[in-house]
């Protein structure tokens, strides 16, 4: 799959004096965020005015300036990676809410909730967008047994063409410890995020990989008890023991796709992007152009029809977007 960096990064404005350090923002709620430094964690506050503060995530590197006010957030380094949502006052707006993930891990379930393959093929497109590497875990699977044979095969069928296309697809239970490992060793020693709706299994995942965080994250709710109400949506950063990085973020739902256009899409269909180069028109978008190799090879059933009508559905929403703004 193709990677794109993050062309984002900025430096807050006014520079303040005083010397500094670097470090990496390892928790971020409301005005307030924490970076550990080598000389260990900092604790700064507040943050720049609100119109700035969604340009530090967790996960940036960054300089602290140690200011006789106190310590001020600095330059925020250039992002190998980032993973942004819609911005809750402003959905035109992304807000990056990680930085610097290697894996993004899109969490869906079997059974309840059942699986959602549409939120897979935006998700999907918005990791590559923001360079990191998607992975998917299939939850929930120990409730497969529930199903009668057709009704589990039908589950399973959606996943076959994210295996096509060469996603990393791991089928899980937390419930029976079914894949967890497997999972834990695709992620070991990376940074990762997980996304994904509520009640598929992420926070069980999660403290699956080391039942102590959750106890770690009520500490910190009552070490930060006066500002307990940005705990709530408050971003951590978990060390693993064996320094795997997990990025918490308080439910990712939706992704956005901004910046984006119509014609770049089809880089983020790595099935699609393939196949393009035999279209007749070498701006095809793969949709009401005639002589397009992409829908032939749809109609031979070379292309799953569902990633076929997931791009189509996305082409259309981008230029829905792109009308609008
Ligand atoms: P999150 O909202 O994505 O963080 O989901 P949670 O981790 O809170 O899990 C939602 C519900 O699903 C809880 O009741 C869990 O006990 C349950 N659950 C999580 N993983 C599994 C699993 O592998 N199998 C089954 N049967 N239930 C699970
Ligand atoms: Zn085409």
């Amino acid at each position: 799959m193709r990677r794109r960096g993050g062309r984002q990064s900025a430096r807050t404005t006014p520079p303040v004096e005083g010397p500094s350090v670097v470090g990496t923002v390892v928790w971020l709620a409301g005005i307030a965020c924490r970076v550990r430094t080598e000389e260990g964690e900092v604790h700064v506050v507040p943050l720049p005015p609100r119109r700035e503060s969604g340009l530090v995530a967790v996960g940036d590197e960054v300089e602290i300036v140690l200011a006789a006010a106190g310590p001020q957030l600095g330059a925020v380094s250039p992002r190998r990676t980032f993973l942004a949502r819609p911005d809750p006052q402003d959905g035109r707006r992304a807000l990056v809410i990680a930085a610097n993930v290697d894996a993004v891990v899109i969490v869906v379930s079997v059974v309840e909730p059942p699986l959602h393959p549409r939120l897979i093929d935006r998700f999907l497109v918005a990791i590559q967008l923001g360079g990191a590497t998607p992975l998917l875990a299939v939850n929930k699977v120990d409730r497969l047994s529930e199903l009668d044979d057709a009704a589990r095969a039908a589950q399973l069928e959606k996943l076959a063409p994210y295996r096509a296309m060469g996603l990393e697809v791991i089928e899980c239970s937390t419930k029976s410890g079914a894949g967890l490992d497997a999972l834990r060793d695709a992620l070991r020693g990376r940074t990762c995020a997980f996304v994904g709706h509520s009640g598929v299994g992420k926070s069980s995942i999660v403290n699956a990989f080391d039942p102590t965080l959750g106890a770690k994250t009520g500490e910190l709710s009552a070490a930060w008890g006066g500002r307990g109400r940005h705990t709530t949506t408050a971003s951590t950063m978990h060390v693993l023991g064996d320094g795997t990085r997990v990025i918490d973020t308080p439910g990712v739902r939706a992704v956005g796709l901004w910046s984006l256009t119509p014609r770049e899409l089809g880089r983020y269909f790595p099935e699609i992007g393939a196949l393009s180069s035999g279209c007749r028109f070498g701006d095809c978008l793969h949709d009401l152009e005639p002589h397009c190799a992409v829908k032939a090879a749809g109609a031979r059933g070379e292309i799953p029809a569902a990633r076929y009508e997931a791009y189509l559905r996305i082409l259309r929403s981008l230029r829905e977007e792109g009308a609008r703004s």
